[in-house]
């Protein structure tokens, strides 16, 4: 497949797409590799290690020893890899016309998960995960959705395995993208703007606060107690747990599988974070390389200022909702209570940080970044007008950071290969491009303050 080599033709992007026989038949785990163990998952109360019975009100047990294992390759159903045929594996594309606009010398490439039926690489978890619900028996899974991303690919997993879903979306996202709400009800799913008055966690956060905007934070505490209130539920995370960045892999499994092909290795690779499954998905396939064949690559995790949890946060146990629900994770966090402004990228707006994730940026392997968000949106314009593609606002932070690179080696005149991930495209944010194109989008930076007041909530551990 020799796609790449019209370099010289600067009108002509270049797509590589492996067969549907390149599809991984294993998932990664990196746990496998980490060079220091991840501290373990705390109870709530006792704050001593939880075990997989402790999981069980809200994971099918395959998920949860998923979860907990420390295998280096788990196998994917063959049943799961004939549904990731629909749109995988994902192209890998050479921005071309991106490189000639910011003339550099960077080779940039990104891997395209926009072109899954829900619009980003959601997907890949939500269907393995109602996968093992259902075979569980599992009749209903309550989740959270955000910018309302996982909310939309759920909803077609739920619908595929024929499992009702149960939908708490922040409001602010409730009200900034309507359209993403009504994809929601199309695949048939229930969406409930939160907080809620439905349940416990909900009404307690609109006591304190009636016109509360929501956060992913609340919205998970609802979930959960939907689910443990339920014993033909089950609750379902879009991102941060282990398992969910397993998923995530075949990402990243394809793009190595691509750049060989190619015949070229990045130099960096890039992605948003907002709980790190989309980068951990296309990053921990290359860091295994790094790790176990000392291959010389930068890593670069990219955040919001106005949610700095990596640059900013402290590396420390929290929980993961936002009233104390969950169990306790050892993770960069803002603080529980952490209440994000209402900035258009709502999947980036989560106070903590995959575990897994967290670990590497604390051993150095990962290098985090913050951004404002105008840039970004800047960053964004020229990626739709020179490749196309309208980037969801979440992706918009992974270009900025891709076109700086392309922009640093510019200055050096060095070749370097840049590749990132394209997590989603932004069909249903354009209010966030009217807000940007009509001057109105404003930078936010999280005050000293607040970060303080935030992290004064830090269970003691
Ligand atoms: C949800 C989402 C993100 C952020 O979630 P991660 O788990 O950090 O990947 C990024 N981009 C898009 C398009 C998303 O839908």
């Amino acid at each position: 497949m020799s796609t790449v080599n019209a370099v010289q033709s600067p009108a002509v992007g270049n797509r590589l797409i492996l067969p549907e026989s390149r599809i991984p038949t294993n998932w990664y785990n990196i746990v496998a590799d980490l060079p220091v163990p991840v501290p373990p998952v705390l109870h709530p109360a006792t704050h001593q290690p939880v075990g997989p019975a402790d999981l069980a009100p809200l994971f099918p047990m395959a998920l949860i020893m998923q979860e907990v294992s420390p295998e280096r390759y788990v196998p994917i159903p063959e049943e799961l890899r004939d549904m990731y045929r629909l749109w995988r594996p994902t192209p890998l594309v050479r921005a071309v016309r991106l490189e000639n606009a910011l003339d550099t010398p960077a080779h940039i490439y990104y891997k395209n998960e926009s072109v899954s039926p829900s619009g980003s690489h959601k997907l890949n978890t939500a269907l393995a995960q109602a996968y093992y619900n259902k075979l569980e028996g599992v009749k209903k899974i309550s989740t959270e959705t955000g910018a309302g991303q996982w909310g939309s690919a759920l909803s077609i997993a739920g619908a595929f395995f024929d499992i009702d879903i149960d939908v708490f979306m922040v409001k602010v996202s409730y009200q900034q993208k309507p359209y993403r709400r009504s994809v929601i009800q199309a695949y048939g799913a229930a969406v409930t703007p939160s907080p809620s008055e439905r349940t416990n966690a909900g009404r307690a956060i609109l006591a304190k606060d009636p016109d509360s905007r929501g956060s992913l934070g609340i919205a998970i505490s609802e979930a959960v107690e939907v689910a443990v209130s339920d014993p033909d539920a089950r609750y379902s995370l879009g991102s941060v747990l282990n398992h969910v960045l397993l998923h995530q892999t075949v990402i990243g499994q394809e793009a190595v599988d691509g750049m060989a092909e190619i015949g070229e290795y990045p130099d960096v690779v890039i992605g948003c974070v907002g709980g790190g499954s989309n980068f951990a998905g296309l990053a921990f396939p290359f860091l295994h390389r790094t790790l176990t064949e000392g291959q010389q690559t930068r890593f670069l995790a990219i955040e919001p200022s106005s949610c700095p949890t990596l640059t900013r946060g402290p590396y420390a146990y929290d929980f993961g909702d936002a009233v104390g629900m969950t169990p306790l994770i050892k993770m960069y966090t803002l603080g529980h209570d952490f209440m994000p402004p209402g900035i258009h990228a709502g999947g980036l707006r989560y106070h903590g940080m995959a575990p897994l994730i967290s670990a590497f940026v604390k051993t150095g392997h990962i290098e985090p970044r913050a951004y404002e968000q105008r840039p970004c949106f800047e960053a964004a314009t020229l990626f739709a007008r020179t490749e196309g593609i309208i980037p969801a606002p979440e992706t918009s932070y992974a270009i900025r950071a891709a076109v700086d690179e392309a922009l640093a080696a510019k200055e050096t005149g060095e070749k370097r290969v840049i590749l990132f991930n394209f997590s989603g495209h932004g069909h249903f944010d354009m209010a966030a491009y009217d807000a940007y194109l009509a001057g109105g989008l404003e930078n936010h930076k999280m005050s000293e303050d607040d970060l303080q007041k935030s992290l004064a909530t830090l269970p003691q551990v």
